[in-house]
């Protein structure tokens, strides 16, 4: 039996199955968890089909109200919120706190927009107004990686703007969902919410379910490429948010002393599993040997350790397949170039993998190529200033990029020509609910947050009048 429970129409239900969730420090198992069957999935899409009617009818001020309720609901319970969170996936817990009130944060700001009726045309041929109306059912699917951050991505816009929805986190972190799930289950009318979770085997049939209008995916761009391929069948919206390779350019004039802990934080915070961190650092040649240097006295000081210890930086990988893989991009380090820091998993138990910075590496090591998503960073060196563009461009990928400089104005003209969502001038991942967020090329489709993030929760319709 799991002391955890769905939230299917209402009620907090037990899974027709259950699975083990782990702790990634540790590697025991923290919890049992329900696991919904395709059954489950079903009466979730039901309930949320059955409450769109009264829900989109209800006035947006009223749902506004709902909103806020749970983002203080978040508020008052971030500290058991924050160590389950922490428990489950790995990060320290001053992160994981952080996580929690950025969450109420998101809630709190994305409650407060509107979508107001435009007037396109007011004349003595026509009366034309654009409406935003609900789409109906809405499912999100959520990574490991912050799952309750995405989760205030995507909640409060699909609720705000009047649809009904199924949330699905990863089987590996569907604690803290579930524990939300039981802290607001009395705050909606019931099947306007409905939380399942699996053991990675119902994301394709919500993507391809008759009754969900539109999926907000979040996670690799093997598995968003899935869902846009499922999602063809019922012509279903999508929103994708997808993996990243991010570029960070270091220019010539940028100061190393000064710019490595910014780096180092861009590139290892969360222990390198987030979409948007700095996973290829470019550095002049002028100034390569001491920004290495620098972020290898970083790497060397920063504690790794079980996340719920205080004092600790680094937590371990969430699971034992990204722990697997990103020791494959190890390899790879040790090939292809030079490990001025870490360079090994640590030898006890957890998924541990010490912070590491790999020099004198370049383009055709699978660690420059490809997305590492975890604690280790590829340092290349540069000399043209054009030829750092085109190389920092030379990939599928396009959510995130940053340029560093003492000269704002030159770092302005390269970070303009960075194929990327999002590119920011000496800093890395600062991101706030009014400033919209997606990916250029294979890291996405559309846009999260903000007011264009909410748009994408709605259906546009035209009323066209004659006078
Ligand atoms: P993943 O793609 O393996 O899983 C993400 C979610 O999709 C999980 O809930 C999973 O159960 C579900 N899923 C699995 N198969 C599915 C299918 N066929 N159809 C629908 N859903 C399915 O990703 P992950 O390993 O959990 O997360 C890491 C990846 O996510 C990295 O590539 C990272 O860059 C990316 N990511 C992107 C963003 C962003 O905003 N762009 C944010 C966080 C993570």
């Amino acid at each position: 039996m799991s002391e955890y429970r769905l939230l299917i129409d209402g009620k907090m239900v037990d899974g027709d199955q259950t699975m083990a969730v782990l702790n990634p420090a540790t590697e025991e198992v923290l919890a049992q968890c329900p696991r919904a069957s395709k059954a489950q999935l079903d009466q979730a899409v039901a309930a949320a089909k059955a409450a769109f009617p009264a829900w989109a009818a209800t006035p947006i001020e009223a749902r506004r109200k709902l909103v806020l309720k749970m983002a203080d609901v978040i508020e008052a319970n971030s500290g058991d919120l924050a160590r389950l969170l922490t428990s489950e996936q790995g990060k320290p817990l001053a992160d994981a706190t952080f996580e929690v009130m950025g969450m109420a944060g998101f809630f709190r700001y994305l409650a407060s927009l509107d979508l107001p009726m435009k007037v396109i045309e007011d004349s003595n041929d026509r009366r034309v107004e654009a409406h935003r109306r609900p789409l109906g059912v809405v499912g999100a699917i959520i990574p490991w990686n912050y799952p309750l951050l995405i989760l205030s991505f995507k909640l409060p816009l699909a609720l705000l703007a009047g649809n009904t929805l199924i949330v699905k986190p990863a089987p590996t972190t569907p604690l803290s969902t579930l524990k939300f799930a039981e802290l607001i289950v009395d705050i909606l009318p019931k099947g306007v919410l409905n939380i399942i979770t699996d053991a990675n085997d119902l994301g394709d049939a919500m993507t391809r379910h008759p009754d969900i209008r539109k999926i907000s995916f979040t996670g690799s761009t093997a598995t968003g490429q899935k869902v846009m391929a499922s999602a063809a069948a019922t012509l279903k919206r999508i929103t994708l948010e997808l993996g990243g390779n991010d570029a960070s350019i270091v220019l010539d004039d940028a100061d190393p002393k000064k710019v490595a802990p910014g780096i180092f934080e861009g590139a290892f915070q969360n222990s390198g599993q987030v979409c948007l961190a700095i996973k290829r650092l470019y550095v002049h040649e002028s100034i390569y040997d001491e920004l290495c240097a620098e972020l290898a006295t970083l790497a060397n000081n920063a504690v790794v350790d079980d996340g719920l210890k205080q004092g600790t930086k680094l937590g371990p990988l969430q699971n034992k397949m990204q722990y697997e893989k990103v020791k494959g991009f190890l390899d790879a380090a040790r090939k292809d170039g030079n490990i001025i820091a870490g360079g090994a998993a640590m030898d006890r138990p957890g998924y541990f993998i010490q912070p590491t910075i790999v020099r004198d590496i370049k383009e055709g090591s699978k660690l420059v190529d490809e997305e590492q998503f975890g604690p280790v960073l590829p340092v290349i060196k540069y000399s043209d200033s054009e030829d750092v563009i085109r190389r920092a461009n030379a990939t599928n990928y396009g959510l995130g990029g940053s340029v560093w400089s003492s000269d704002t104005e030159r770092a302005h003209k390269v970070a303009s020509r960075m194929e990327a969502g999002t590119v920011w001038i000496n800093k890395h991942l600062d991101m706030a609910p009014h400033i919209p967020f997606g990916g250029a090329k294979q890291s996405g489709i559309g846009t999260e947050f903000a007011e264009e993030g909410l748009a994408e929760f709605t259906q546009l319709q035209i009323i066209n009048a004659a006078r």
